[in-house]
């Protein structure tokens, strides 16, 4: 590269991911084709509209671009119609409701807090600031009230039920949401950003013969780049295809398009399914490492790539955890759990998650060796941190981020 200080900065950039054990839940590693497509040409072309119909000429070649990325993803999904365009999973999101909602309209969702994104009705959030949401709870065990669920949408009649969330641990009951929405004459929305490569995988059930839009993105435990896409009836493509362009997006971005294409492919490959079911059983085993050692997991286990550490008992809170965690070069995210008697900025607990860990080639072996690291730093942080600090990069040195990098 030319530039001299962005180049700096993006060698610095790698070096701190590869001395660093990445336990962040949404964040991934991609394969050099992923990266060979996001740095290409096809960042100089204008595309706004669909494949033959669109606003600029010359997109002969970027129109057999995206119909490779939506059939592939129809395919992986099994899924009638779909959007690989919302340049991420907010936009996906954002698309659907401009899709069905008018301003005002009332939606059924699981807050922030309690591990619902912030496009699901965050008063920050243009949704919570345009929409009328109501938002169901979790149970004592921390898993979702279907109850709570079907009240609430037989009170509130809302046009819009939302489910899927940032962390939950759980299988989530795709079919009983369903019917719930039936019930009330709702449409349902599945957000299924963290769970779209489990999906893929056929390791968590589809949400696709249940739900009229699925969003998602592919930067997470799909592995592809970042960004979103939309599964939807074929009833509802017009609408949704409206929704993303014009509605909330000007043209797309085609390199991270042509990205998705690859994503979606190497999806659907027996190694991608093999990766998916050590990433499960590596946060299984993360999670039975914990509960041996005393440690409390939200909802006892989990059933997916990531799990939730109540730290109630510790005289540290969430966010203080995570600086503790950071200063040894063991990356997590701060996180409510159900209930929380702390707010957002400090919280009870952690969020972990196995996906990036074990793209770099972590086993059983080795995320169990994390936990007794964190064991370690927990029973004495000073006298500790400097021999978790040396374990933890030595362990994050013999996995490199890219074992040969083909682009920069
Ligand atoms: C990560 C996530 C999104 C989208 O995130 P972006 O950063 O906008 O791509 C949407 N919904 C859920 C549930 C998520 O976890």
């Amino acid at each position: 590269m030319i530039d001299k200080e962005v180049a700096g900065l993006i060698e610095m950039e790698r070096h701190r991911q590869s001395e660093l054990i990445n336990l962040t839940a949404s964040e991934n590693y991609v394969s050099s084709d992923v990266m060979s497509a996001l740095g290409s040409v096809l960042t100089n072309k204008y595309a706004e509209g669909i494949p033959s119909f669109r606003y600029y000429a010359g997109c002969d070649v970027i129109d057999k671009i995206e119909n490779l990325a939506l059939n592939r993803l129809l395919e992986l999904f099994d899924s009638e119609a779909g959007n690989v365009q919302p340049h991420s999973g907010t936009q996906a999101n954002m698309a659907v409701y401009f899709a069905v909602l008018n301003p005002g309209d009332c939606v059924l969702s699981l807050p922030t807090m309690s591990g619902g994104h912030l496009s699901h009705g965050s008063l920050v959030s243009f949704s919570g600031e345009l929409y009328k949401f109501i938002h169901y709870s979790i149970n004592d065990e921390g898993t979702i009230d279907y109850e709570n669920v079907e009240y609430l949408a037989k009170k509130y009649r809302p046009k819009l039920i939302v489910c899927g969330a940032s962390a939950y641990s759980r299988i989530i009951d795709f079919e009983r949401f369903r019917k719930i929405a039936d019930d009330v004459d709702a449409l349902l929305m599945v957000d299924m950003a963290h769970i779209a490569g489990i999906v893929a995988a056929g390791l968590h059930p589809s949400p696709v013969p249940y739900a009229d839009f699925i969003t998602g993105t592919t930067q997470k435990t799909l592995r592809g780049p970042r960004g979103g896409f939309i599964l939807c009836k074929q009833k509802y493509a017009n609408a949704v295809n409206r929704a993303v362009f014009p509605g909330v997006q000007g043209g797309p971005l085609m390199n991270v398009v042509a990205a998705k294409a690859v994503c979606f492919a190497e999806a659907m490959t027996p190694e991608f399914k093999s990766y998916i079911s050590k990433v499960l059983e590596n946060a299984k085993a993360m999670s039975e490492s914990f509960l041996s050692l005393d440690f409390d997991v939200v909802t006892g286990g989990t059933d997916n790539h990531l799990l939730v550490l109540d730290l109630s008992k510790f005289e540290f809170n969430g966010s203080q955890f995570t600086d503790m965690l950071e200063q040894v070069n063991i990356i997590v995210n701060k996180q409510s759990i159900p209930n929380d008697e702390l707010g957002w900025k400090q919280t009870s607990g952690i969020r972990i998650g196995t996906a990036a860990m074990t793209t770099r080639g972590f086993g059983i072996h080795e995320f169990n060796k994390v936990v007794d690291l964190i064991e370690l730093l927990v029973s004495n942080f000073e006298e500790n941190k400097e021999y978790v600090k040396g374990e933890a990069i030595k362990l994050a040195s013999d996995f490199p981020v890219y074992n040969c990098l083909v682009c920069n």
